[in-house]
């Protein structure tokens, strides 16, 4: 008979890993990085019609030391880059980049050499949305999914690196 069974019932075992990521993914607070049109579907999935807040986002931070989750919202020009990349050194461990919409992925139809193409080429990315604009609902989608990956991180330094390895496995989705 396994512990569970002989416990009185009320008693909820978990690990640390678990709990830890629970909270996390419960709690994940936006830097906000409106770069171009994806912005205004950001800003919408935020408004009260579709509404954040039911999944612990509803404030969207300034500072990127309050933070835990970028989303870049548009394209990257060049200039910006450096700025982005500045911000995201400066939100503390664990962060999370979620790139939003084809010209923060890929460049989109700006594929000339004033754009990025693609923010991974400036920071990790942790999940792709695509589109033209995404619509609020596939930035919520977006942003469960995510909050599915968090749930599975392996907590310590190289947790990443662990998460890889348990995707390869066939661990984690
Ligand atoms: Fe604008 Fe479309 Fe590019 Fe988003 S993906 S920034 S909506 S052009």
């Amino acid at each position: 008979m396994g512990i569970e069974e002989k416990l009185p019932s009320g008693i909820l075992l978990t690990s640390v890993e678990k709990l830890v990521n629970w909270t996390r993914k419960t709690s994940t607070w936006g830097a906000t990085f409106g770069l171009a049109c994806c912005a205004i579907e950001m800003m919408a999935a935020g408004a009260p019609h579709y509404d954040l807040g039911r999944w612990g986002m509803e404030v969207f931070r300034a500072s990127p030391r309050q933070a835990d989750l970028m989303i870049v919202a548009g394209r990257v020009s060049q200039k910006m880059a450096p700025v982005l990349r500045q911000i995201y050194d400066q939100m503390a461990e664990p962060r999370w980049v979620l790139s939003m919409g084809v010209c923060a992925s890929s460049g989109g139809m700006f594929n000339n050499y004033a754009i990025v193409q693609g923010v991974d080429h400036v920071v990790p990315v942790d999940m792709y949305l695509p589109g033209c604009p995404p619509r609020p609902e596939m930035l919520i989608d977006a942003i469960l999914k995510l909050r599915e990956k968090i749930m599975h991180e392996p907590l310590g330094a190289n947790g990443r690196k662990m998460l890889e390895a348990r995707k390869e496995r066939g661990d984690v989705p």
